[in-house]
């Protein structure tokens, strides 16, 4: 596809398949059994083990890591599944140089940690290939409903859960897949082989989950239906919107929301057809900048750039990350802040970026700007809830979000929330996983007394 604007440089198919193929296989290649058991043996089973203590949803790790090491990768399995049915997905893409692996105790020590995330996904993928179905039972049931809006990360865990506990689960999702932003969001090179739709059915394969697709809460249902007819809600509903960048020729053709773009990218049968850009801008300094850029990049744009409006150290992406987009080509620049958009018909052909200075958490602008071409620019500063389906039920929220206590409760006696959607988070898959399962016990516990 070329653009009819003859200064802008936007096509498909820049790479030859084999490019394309490359470009997109696994960012980690699997541990085999051998390096699994040699990394395995590098742990060192500490007591009261910081990395566990780090893990958002509390797994094991000592424990694991040790049944890998005496040869029972199936077991090793079961231990994680215990506390994060979801340890597939989150092996993969957790951010664990901040999380277990940043505290690991060889880190501290020489530098270099076990690495717990592949061993957790050697655990993982050997059961899912090996045994296939999950481990659990469901509980005799209680004849108790639970509907769950969301079958994203928090939702899933939450249905997952709910269903071992004996109750019947009804989730609501707007789209006609399941699994949230692991099957429209993550980057595609972090899970390959339609892992996420995989995880889908291992998890829904509890029994006792029914999933209706293409139904979206405040529009095809309402939350206070859900209320009157189920015993309990959880609403994992995600961030549906994104933030614009509020300058004029922001709505132009190819200044593009880089979620929607991802998820393009992620159902696309055939990456060749994408548009891609030969200059391009990324606005915005977390992980959805960080793979934006990166994927951009590896469908063959020739020149990348993310523009950040405040330090390295003050973005949301690790500093993994970010070198993860580097050794891919990205340039990433620091104290920038988009200033006006440069509009040719609906289309823009270049961005104005002003510097920026600031300290403690203040910032502004210092008069001085650049200029950089752009065929086209990505929109990657942040994702924003949708609060209109809770409004009439008097759900408290804070700055949009749903407010939750430690429990996952809302101020509704029979709503729990979880994920991205509630206050106070820290937008992950594993943080997710964790509140759809602290939501689900304290949801038996509430019901069954
Ligand atoms: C581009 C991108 C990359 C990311 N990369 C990583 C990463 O590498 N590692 C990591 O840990 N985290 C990553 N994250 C964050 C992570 O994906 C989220 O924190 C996580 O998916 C949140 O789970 P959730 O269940 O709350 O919401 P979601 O995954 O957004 O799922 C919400 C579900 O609810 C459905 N829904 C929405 N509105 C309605 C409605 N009104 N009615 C019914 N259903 C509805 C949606 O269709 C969706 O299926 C990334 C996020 C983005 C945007
Ligand atoms: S901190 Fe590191 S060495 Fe200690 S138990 Fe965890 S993975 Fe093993």
């Amino acid at each position: 596809m070329a653009t009819s604007n003859a200064s802008i440089d936007i096509k498909a198919g820049r790479l030859s398949p084999d490019q394309y193929s490359k470009n997109f296989e696994d960012i980690h290649a699997p541990l085999t059994r051998h390096e699994a058991i040699v990394e395995a043996d590098r742990c060192y089973f500490c007591y009261d083990a910081p990395c566990m203590t780090a893990c958002p949803t509390s797994i094991d790790i000592p424990m694991f890591i040790r049944e890998i090491a005496t040869g029972n990768p199936n077991g090793s399995a079961k231990t994680i599944f215990e506390q994060n049915i979801m340890g597939g997905m989150c092996a993969r893409v957790c951010p664990t140089e901040t999380l277990c692996e940043e505290v690991c105790v060889r880190e501290t020590a020489e530098g270099k940690p076990v690495k717990i995330g592949l061993l957790q996904r050697y655990a993982t993928d050997h059961y899912m290939a090996d045994i296939g179905s999950q481990p659990f039972e469901r509980a005799a049931s209680t004849g108790k409903k639970i509907a769950i809006v969301g079958a994203g990360p928090a939702g899933l865990s939450c249905a997952h859960r709910s269903a071992m506990h004996g109750h019947d689960v009804t989730v609501f999702e707007a789209r006609e897949k399941a699994g949230g932003l692991n099957e429209f969001g993550i980057a595609a090179y972090k899970s390959t082989d339609d892992f996420a739709a995989a995880e889908v059915d291992f998890i829904t394969s509890i029994g006792g989950i029914e999933i209706k697709y293409g139904t979206a809460l405040g529009k095809d249902v309402l939350l206070e239906d859900l209320i009157e007819t189920y015993d309990a809600v959880f609403i994992g509903a995600g961030l549906p919107y994104v933030n614009d960048l509020s300058i004029d020729g922001d709505d132009a053709d190819n200044c593009i929301d880089a979620v929607k773009y991802i998820a393009e990218l992620r159902q696309s049968d055939d990456l060749s057809k994408l548009p891609v850009g030969r200059d391009v801008v990324v606005i915005g300094g977390g992980m959805t900048a960080i793979d934006i850029a990166t994927q951009i990049k590896l469908l063959g744009a020739e020149n990348v750039t993310i523009c950040y409006r405040r330090s390295a150290d003050a973005m949301g992406a690790s500093a993994y990350e970010q070198e993860v987009a580097q050794t891919n080509g990205v340039t990433i620049r620091h104290w920038l802040q988009p200033k006006a958009l440069h509009v040719d018909g609906n289309m823009v052909n270049a961005i104005e970026l002003e510097y920026t200075s600031g300290t403690n958490g203040s910032l502004s602008g210092t008069g001085e700007t650049i200029t950089l071409k752009a065929d086209q620019v990505f929109k990657a500063i942040g994702q924003t809830p949708d609060d209109t389906p809770f409004t009439k039920t008097g759900i408290e929220l804070v700055k949009g979000r749903i407010g939750v206590d430690e429990n996952r409760k809302t101020s509704h006696a029979k709503v729990w929330a979880g994920g991205d959607c509630v206050a106070g988070g820290e937008d992950l898959t594993v943080a997710s996983v964790e509140d759809g399962k602290i939501a689900a016990e304290h949801i038996h516990k509430t019901l069954m007394g």
